[in-house]
């Protein structure tokens, strides 16, 4: 053998006694195969098989298998990211002349592409009140394929009635997709309460430290699970499993982190609740929260995600109070290891039961700071925003 030979072909070293507790990255494109029948039979190797890399190296295979084994599901399949996740759902289920319901409380993108992709497409979609729960077989017509629902919502969190929504859906014949991301698998398992595919946004709590996008598809039945793992096969979909590492890195710490940002965050809820400069706030374990009653009955405990809507008069205050923050950072996405606060306006189609034109939502993600050093931040803006209130006079005193 030629040096030049030498540098292409690795030697063979021995893999024996070599056990890591890690998940090793497998890269791969090409898969090689033993002989011209092997070759010739790659297609016969089944979702469990190896015949190309964009089909599954025995990374992806390990953390689908893992998110399969929390949801109970038949199988999973993993996707660049969460949005991604959801839309493939989607365009393998929906056809033109058919419709999707999608709660008003979805994650925003979601609505984008109903209403521009989709419906360019001639797919239909409505919006329905997230609280509706058996009362959406009202809006379910021969049309409507799939009903959509994300609980608790994307920043007002109204947690919906699943197994009410699912029933009525799978009378009617329409099949129902769930985004679980706010819950991870650990407080919430949706196909048991009737979904037919449950979405995890794996960028969030399961990532967990904010550097990596992912999305995970877990499937109830044998039959969508094909006809989605087909649909992602032709359109050349495929994750990278550096990516997939990673992720299988942050779920070994994800029971821990979830249940300290969780205690974490339901004890400031609490204490924010006290604030002048607070309208309300909407964290599903409050037994005033919308759709509590669905919460403690499906969930098994709270993450560290919740938001507080501010008082009108506070609104415009918001932009000085939140300078000069010492550990909070400004931005989206949420779940990681920092603590990050997102301010969200929110259109009166969007906020339930509104009589305003829109509303204000500091959305709180709770990080793994000390909690005193979180709270000392928290504290100032609050205390900001009240001695603003007190020196303006108001013009209207209906809240
Ligand atoms: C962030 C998020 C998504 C999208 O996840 P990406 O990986 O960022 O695309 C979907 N649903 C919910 C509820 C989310 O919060």
């Amino acid at each position: 053998m030629y040096d030049q030979t030498k540098c292409v072909h690795h030697p063979i070293v021995s893999l024996e006694g070599y056990v890591s507790i890690g998940v090793a990255t497998y890269r791969a494109s090409t898969i090689v195969f033993d002989d011209v029948q092997s070759y010739a039979d790659r297609h016969t190797r089944g979702p469990t098989g190896y015949s190309y890399g964009l089909y599954g190296t025995p990374t992806s295979r390990t953390l689908e298998a893992q998110l399969t084994q929390l949801h109970g599901g038949v199988g999973t399949v993993l996707l660049p990211s969460g949005q991604a996740a959801i839309t493939s759902i989607m365009l393998s289920v929906l056809r033109p002349g058919d419709r999707v319901l999608i709660p008003s409380s979805v994650y925003p993108p979601v609505m984008t592409h109903c209403a521009t992709y989709l419906r360019e497409f001639g797919i239909d979609h409505t919006i329905y009140d997230p609280l509706c729960g058996s009362g959406i077989e009202q809006l379910i017509d021969s049309r409507t394929k799939l009903v959509w629902v994300e609980s608790p919502g994307s920043t007002s969190l109204e947690v919906q009635d699943l197994p009410a929504i699912a029933d009525a859906s799978h009378r009617a014949g329409a099949l129902v997709g769930c985004d679980n991301t706010w819950a991870s698998p650990l407080l919430c398992k949706p196909l048991t309460l009737g979904a037919d595919f449950v979405v995890e946004a794996l960028t969030k709590y399961a990532g967990g430290h904010s550097d990596v996008l992912l999305g995970s598809v877990t499937v109830r039945d044998e039959p969508n699970d094909t006809k989605l793992r087909d649909w992602l096969r032709t359109m050349g979909i495929g994750v990278s499993p550096d990516d997939c590492t990673l992720v299988l890195r942050g779920l070994e710490t994800m029971g821990v982190r979830l249940a300290h940002v969780g205690r974490v965050a339901a004890d400031i809820a609490r204490k924010l609740g006290r604030s002048t400069a607070v309208q309300r706030v909407l964290h599903p374990a409050l037994p005033e929260h919308p759709g509590n009653a669905s919460f403690v009955r499906d969930f098994t405990g709270a993450s560290g995600l919740f938001s507080v809507e501010l008082k009108q008069q506070a609104v415009p205050l918001l932009p000085m109070a939140l300078e000069g923050l010492k550990y909070f950072k400004i931005g989206a996405s949420w779940g990681g290891t920092h603590s990050l606060l997102a301010p969200i306006t929110l259109a009166a189609t969007q906020s339930t039961r509104s009589r305003c034109k829109s509303r204000t939502y500091l959305r709180i993600s709770i990080g793994l700071e000390d909690p005193d050093d979180i709270w000392d931040d928290l504290n100032t803006i609050f205390y900001r925003l009240e001695r603003q209130l007190q020196n303006i006079s108001l013009p209207n005193k209906d809240y």
